[in-house]
Parts: structure tokens; sequence; C-alpha cells
């Protein structure tokens, strides 16, 4: 049996490693000419910065790569999850202790008692979208101040756009298991907020790609873009993948695209295909900032009605206690545009460069240069009503999908999805 993965992105560079585990022959196609997909890290004028993920969390599936892939010696963990949202013009703490609730200055009291009643309202309606079923059950300042800024921050997206249904089955299922959401949230809060650590390389997140493309060079072709993807003509039940340098006959074939490409490529096995192209991103520019500020934790999420351009920022030197040059101190990275402001992607490098540096020192008090300014058109899945395409769409026999829109888009998810697909594959 040979299986044919079609990008070489995390997800795909995590299922060769676990075919290879199982003894399933594969091939990963790779249009790019470095391994990885949306997570990039690199070095500008010597500071190291990040064109995706920020940090990954160090969930079970997580570490078992670092210890398979030997590089424990170069993770770096962040300690206590130490975030912030801008709210009524000041940098506020967000709790994630029992203590940090009682503290916070995003809720007043009527805004905590509102939190503590959420079991006795109704169940989560999947039709719903996520900031009404929030708001419901946790109070309108809570959703406003806290839940709003780091959720909606986390997708670039507006959560009154995103139904419950296509953006919240993980707080489904939490809610079956516990009858309410708040025990889960208070038995974290107990535990200090505990939960799999924040976590990079030495050399940054790409360095976890790059390691898997190391350990198996010789299964991936990069720079060879899938062009089409038909069956067999004989009747065997094979496909065969085309490319510019040639064709690959395989038996199972796993695309990690997103989805537009998807869209292109499922095209001669599904009249269903063209759905996966209505899917939403939201576009993200992120632009890096050098300053001198001594600001201690993960960086903060700006509240809706601020007035700000600025989505959030990563405070990356002191998330992971970096110091020096080359370990990025000073560095910081601004996220604007999303689905709030998309159409702030048209403006010049130049302009989003003075947007980002002119809030930052409005938030930080600390003036900033810029390393760098980067656009992505498609950035996050959107999660929003656009969503309703997938039930439209079938999978062809013998086709998986196994991307972030079908599923989670955090990496931890991305690796796990990836070792159950070849768990699935390899019975
Ligand atoms: C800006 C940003 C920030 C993020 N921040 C975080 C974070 O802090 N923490 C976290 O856990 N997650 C984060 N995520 C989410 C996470 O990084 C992604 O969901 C995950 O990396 C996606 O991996 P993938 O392999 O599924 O897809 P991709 O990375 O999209 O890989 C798909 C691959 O397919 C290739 N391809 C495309 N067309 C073809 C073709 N025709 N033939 C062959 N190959 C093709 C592409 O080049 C690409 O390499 C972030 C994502 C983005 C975009």
């Amino acid at each position: 049996m040979t299986v044919g993965i079609v990008g070489g992105g995390i997800t795909g560079l995590a299922l060769a490693h676990n075919l290879d585990e199982a003894g399933i022959d594969h091939v990963i196609l790779e249009a790019d000419d470095e391994p990885g997909g949306v997570i990039r890290s690199g070095r500008v004028d010597g500071y190291l910065l990040e064109w995706g993920p920020q940090r990954l969390r160090r969930t079970g599936p997580v570490d078992e790569l670092i210890a398979d892939l030997g590089l424990e010696d170069e993770v770096i963990e962040a300690g206590d999850t130490k975030l912030f949202v801008y709210a009524n013009g000041a940098l506020r703490r967000a709790p994630f202790s029992i203590e940090e609730f009682g503290t916070t200055d995003l809720l007043s009291w009527r805004g905590k008692l509102d939190v503590l009643e959420e079991p006795q309202t109704d169940p989560v309606d999947p039709e719903e979208t996520a900031a009404e079923m929030f708001t419901r059950k946790f109070g309108e300042e809570a959703y406003e101040n806290l839940i709003g800024p780091l959720f909606g921050g986390t997708y670039g997206s507006l959560p009154h756009r995103m139904p419950v249904k296509h953006s919240l089955s993980g707080v489904m299922r939490m809610e079956e298991t516990y009858g309410d959401l708040l025990t889960p949230v208070l038995k974290r809060a107990m535990a200090d907020g505990s939960s799999a650590p924040a976590m990079t390389f030495e050399e940054g997140v790409q360095r976890l790609p790059e390691a898997l493309y190391d350990a198996h060079e010789e299964n991936v072709r990069l720079e060879t873009p899938v062009t089409e993807i038909r069956k067999k003509g004989d009747g065997d039940g094979r496909f065969v993948l085309e490319t510019d340098d040639g064709s690959f006959d395989v038996d199972d074939v796993v695309v990690t695209t997103p989805a537009a490409v998807s869209a292109d490529l499922l095209s001669n096995l599904s009249d269903t295909a063209e759905s996966l192209r209505r899917l939403n991103y939201n576009p993200l520019a992120f632009v890096h900032l050098r300053a001198d500020s001594d600001r201690d934790g993960f960086g903060y999420q700006v509240r809706h009605d601020e007035g700000l351009d600025t989505l959030g920022v990563s405070w990356n030197a002191s998330m992971f206690g970096r110091t020096g040059k080359s370990g990025s101190k000073g560095v910081y990275t601004v996220f604007l545009g999303g689905m709030k402001n998309p159409e702030l992607l048209e403006e010049s490098d130049e302009t989003l460069g003075e947007i980002a540096a002119t809030e930052f020192a409005e938030v930080m008090g600390s003036d900033a240069e810029v390393l760098s300014v980067h656009k992505l058109h498609r950035g996050f899945p959107a999660y929003d009503e656009s969503w309703d395409a997938l039930d439209e769409f079938e999978t062809p026999d013998g086709v998986h999908l196994a991307t972030n829109y079908t599923a989670r888009m955090g990496v931890p998810s991305r690796i796990r999805e990836a070792k159950a697909l070849a768990g699935q594959l390899a019975k």
C-alpha cells in the first residue's frame, strides 16, 4: 500500500512520520521549496521572527514528536499563561486562576457574578453564534472584556459571525461531559490555569517541520505541486497524482492543502468538491516591531470597540524568556486585518508599519521600529457561516481530508489528527 500525501505542512509531515512508524509506504508532494506550510520562522537583521504560529502547546502528541526527533535540547517552554486585554484604554491581565479571577479589573463584581451563574443558563445551542452563546451564558461584560477578545483574537475573527456548530464543537463536547461550562473552567483555574505549556524551539516553530523533513527527506518531494488527482484508468481503485515532474500512483490520497486548492484537486473525483471553494479565510497582516519595552507576559488582545486597528500583539521574547539579539529580545508581533478589518490588507507595507508602530506606542508607551511587514490574504480559516458548504461535500472513497478547515487549527491538533489518520490507514 502506498499513501500519497498532498502538502508538506505540519499535518502532512506528521502523517508521514506516523506512517513510517507503521511501515506504510508514502510520498509527500509539496508545492513550496521548504517544508512547514504556514509555519515559517526566520531571521531579519539578526532577530528571530515568526510569520506563522508564534507558539504551540506541548501536548502529548507534540511531546512524542519531540522525543522521536531528538529535539528536547532545543525546546523553550513558557511559564504560566500571562495574557492581557487592552480594554478601557489600559492593559489588564486576563484571569486564568481563581485568585486572578478575584482580582482582575476586567470584570466588575456584577460581571463576576454573571460568570458564576453560568450553570443556571440553558445549554449551548449549535445554531447560535459564539458571541450570542458566550454573552447569554457568561454575561455581556465577560464577553466584551474577556472572552470576545481572547476567542476572537485567536482566530482573527468576529465571534458574532461564527456559528457555534462550526467554531465551538469542543465546547459543546465539554458541556456534554460536565453538564455545564463553568465546572471545567473552574477545574482548570483551581490547577492554577495549568494546561500543556506554551513552547517553541531555539530557532523558532519551523524547527519542528524542518526536523520532520530531515528525518523523512527520502519520501518528500519539495517544489512538486500536484496539478491533478484522478482515478487510474484500469479500474483497480488506485489514484494518480499528476505533477510537472511526473505522475505518482498511490492507493490512498491524503489532501492537506487549503480549501480552494483542495477544490481544484478533487474536481475530477467529486461533483461536490466545488463547495470547498466557498470557505472563507480571514486575511491577516503582521508587522514585526523592535522596541525597548520590558513588559512581562505573552502579549495582549484588543477589545473590539477600543478604536484600534491592532487585533493583538505577541510579546515574543518575554513569552519565552529570550535574551540578546539572537534570542529576539525586543521583538513584538502586531496582528492587523482579520475579519474585522480585511480592507487593511489593501494598504501599503509602509502604512501598515506606521499603524502598528503608532498603536504600539499608544498601548505600550514605547517607540518601536518596523522590522518586517507580511500579508497573508488567506490566513486563518474563518469557521463562519460559509462552513455550511461542508454539509454538501462528500469525500470520495480512498481520499482523506486532513486539514485545519475540517478539524481544529492549532498545531497540536494537526499533529493529533495526523497520528489518528495514520492509525486508521494502518488498519
Ligand atoms: C498566521 C498564523 C498564525 C497561527 N498561530 C498559531 C499558533 O500560535 N499556535 C498554533 O498552534 N497554531 C497556529 N496557527 C495554526 C496552524 O499553524 C495551522 O493550522 C497549521 O500549521 C496548518 O498546517 P497544515 O499542514 O494542516 O496546513 P498548511 O500549513 O497550509 O500546509 C499545506 C501545504 O500544502 C502545500 N500545497 C498547496 N498547494 C499544493 C499543491 N497543489 N500540491 C502540493 N502541495 C501544495 C502548501 O505549500 C503547504 O505547505 C496559525 C496559523 C496561521 C496562518
